[in-house]
């Protein structure tokens, strides 16, 4: 089958550019341009929107992107070896694609987009997680995003949309869920990338809610789930101790019981004790 721009098919264009996956950049590329036009769709509607993509390897999912429709795209690369596959796609769709050479950790993309944005990634696992608390935490909301794709391995997508007394509960999902709503959109089996990495991976879509589902001081919402569930085994009442003074009083005057452990509590639980301890 043709491709809709015209383009060769992913395998060569890698053995063009002689773009052999490197482990130490957690490249495991997607070859199937079926595949990475259903993961761009579940984006959303991509039209009216600039897209900041992050690790585009040969350049899969961004084809894809931009067979979809999205006004335009902002690509970030770390590895210098795939700017020229990446070249040819931004040819190929005048004035559509940018491309920046470095490290998403450090790159300001933002800056360089015009909103509504959408951000879509398949990045390296570790990368990932960092990139998602960042953008969870701007010091303002709603953030300069509309909304997140992201590839992750399972287990960690797994841990963003966990709901309480899960053993997958903890910090990732009350940070997600508190200002954004997240579903699992896609699982995909380790034979969908090249090479195939040992774990089954998971798209992410997080969309931004215009506001905190409840209100609290981010801080020490994060200072509470923070000590929570750095014993979570333990009961609340010890493992917040050292959280504020009279910690059972505010435990109790939230509905919480001093006894039970962080992974039984809703975020709206934690919300109505982050309130209270910020009263003093
Ligand atoms: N998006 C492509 C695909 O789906 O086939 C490539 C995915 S591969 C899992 C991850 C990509 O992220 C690689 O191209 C890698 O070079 C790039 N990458 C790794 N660390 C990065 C970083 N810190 N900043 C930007 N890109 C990075």
């Amino acid at each position: 089958m043709a491709a809709i721009d015209g383009l060769p098919p992913l395998r060569e264009v890698i053995a063009a550019h002689g773009i052999a996956a490197k482990k130490a950049l957690g490249q495991n590329f997607l070859l199937d341009l079926n595949l990475t036009a259903k993961i761009a769709r579940s984006a959303g509607d991509l039209s009216a929107c600039d897209v900041l993509e992050v690790g585009p390897g040969p350049g899969g999912l961004t084809r894809a992107l931009l067979a979809e429709g999205a006004r335009h795209v902002l690509a970030v690369e770390k590895d210098a070896r795939c700017l020229p596959a990446l070249a040819e796609i931004a040819a190929a769709w005048p004035g559509r694609l940018d491309v920046v050479n470095g490290d998403a950790l450090e790159v300001d993309a933002a800056v360089r987009l015009t909103p509504p944005i959408r951000v879509v990634a398949n990045l390296p696992y570790n990368v990932g997680t960092e990139l998602l608390v960042r953008w969870l935490t701007p010091p303002v909301w709603p953030p300069f995003w509309q909304s997140l794709t992201l590839m992750f391995q399972k287990e960690v997508a797994e841990r963003i949309v966990a709901r309480p007394g899960s053993k997958a509960y903890g910090r990732l999902a009350l940070l997600a869920q508190w200002r954004a709503e997240a579903r699992i959109v896609m699982t995909l089996p380790p034979e969908a990338f090249t090479p195939p990495p040992k774990i089954h991976s998971a798209v992410v879509h997080l969309t931004a809610l215009p506001e905190p589902r409840y209100p609290a001081d981010p801080k020490v919402l994060n200072r509470i789930v923070a000590a929570g569930f750095n014993q979570r085994r333990k009961m609340l009442r010890a493992s917040l101790k050292g959280v504020a003074p009279g910690i059972e009083a505010k435990l109790e005057a939230a509905g919480i019981a001093p006894t039970a452990r962080a992974e039984e509590i809703s975020l709206e639980a934690f919300c109505a004790l982050a309130r209270i301890v910020a009263a003093g």
